[in-house]
């Protein structure tokens, strides 16, 4: 998997398609194009797709952190793009597509 991180200010593109999926302007809630495999942040599951299985994520990132259950998910071929917020809140975003 490869991991890319952008900052809390920037938008999240597709890097397959360009799509964007997530608009940061403060209002647009994300939009997911068919790459995307997952939307999940500090707060859970804002998308999931089929090919994942949503309840056993949340359990366990109920019990770790959602930075480490996303960049262990088994797909080698997955781009998967982080967003913290600044401190102190280090709010995780996180974005995982494949083509
Ligand atoms: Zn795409």
């Amino acid at each position: 998997m490869k991991i890319f991180e952008v900052k809390p200010d920037e938008s999240v593109y597709c890097p397959f398609c360009e799509h964007v999926v997530f608009l940061n302007d403060g209002e647009s809630e994300p939009e997911v194009c068919p790459h995307t495999l997952l939307i999940a942040t500090d707060l859970g599951i804002a998308f999931c797709s089929d090919t994942l299985d949503a309840e056993s994520l949340e359990d366990e990132a109920a019990e770790s952190s959602w930075a480490d259950v996303v960049s262990e998910i088994d797909k080698p071929e997955a781009v998967l793009i982080e967003m913290y917020e600044e401190a102190p809140e280090f709010f995780g975003a996180f974005y995982l597509f494949e083509e």
